[in-house]
């Protein structure tokens, strides 16, 4: 009977090699398709908050939900107060327990977050300034151009404090990035007619002249 000649040292390292090479070329791909699927998931996260920002309003004769502090009144949307509870958001009646899962975007690294005084906050997207704190409180059919005004954005995990958003910021202090979590060029947004796109990371981050056109409701 014949017997069956085992591996060469060189033959197993020359199968070592080859599979080692394989995984060098086919990793990077792996991951390259994972973090698209995850930018469309990001997608369609924001689009539901832009569906119950939406419900919101048509229960509230139009007004838009609330950034900024006094997390609990009625309107605000979620602040970072580490003891405040989503339960009380108002977007919870509209996504209930999902909420908490749609605030927050699969490629998100909360441990990146920035150590606030009050906790780092616990969720990725944040709404605009301009639209959503209270003083600033609109009702939606006084958006002009609804589909090129920013209702919220995919935020940076270095620049995010809390659930809300100034392009002032962005531009003067380095605060409120539009997100490099799935490209370094361009991050999620939401818009007011609720439609989201992968915009241009410049237009949310430090950059002069401000593009209002994109964040000022009431811009032509
Ligand atoms: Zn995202």
């Amino acid at each position: 009977m014949r017997q069956r000649r085992a591996f060469t040292l060189v033959e197993l390292l020359v199968v070592v090699a080859i599979i080692a090479t394989l995984m060098a070329v086919l990793l990077p791909a792996l991951r390259k398709a994972k973090e698209a699927a995850n930018r469309v998931a990001c997608a369609a996260n924001l689009r539901q908050l832009g569906l119950a920002i939406y419900m919101y309003a048509n229960e509230y004769k139009g007004s838009l939900p609330m950034t900024e502090y006094g997390f609990g009144g009625r309107g605000s949307w979620i602040c970072w107060p580490p003891q405040a509870d989503i339960a009380q958001s108002s977007l919870t009646p509209y996504l209930r327990e999902s909420l908490a899962k749609v605030m927050l975007c699969p490629s998100e690294d909360l441990a990146s977050h920035s150590p606030m005084p009050y906790g780092p906050y616990p969720y990725s997207y944040s709404l605009n300034y301009w639209v959503f704190a209270p003083k600033h409180v609109r009702r939606i059919s006084r958006i002009v151009f609804p589909s090129r005004k920013i209702f919220a954005i995919d935020e940076n995990a270095q620049t995010i404090d809390d659930g809300c958003f100034n392009i002032f910021e962005a531009a003067f202090s380095g605060k409120n990035f539009l997100s490099n979590r799935h490209s370094e060029i361009s991050g999620n947004a939401l818009f007011a007619d609720g439609h989201c796109d992968f915009i241009d990371r410049s237009l949310c981050g430090r950059s002069y002249p401000l593009h209002s056109e994109y964040f000022d409701p009431f811009a032509p």
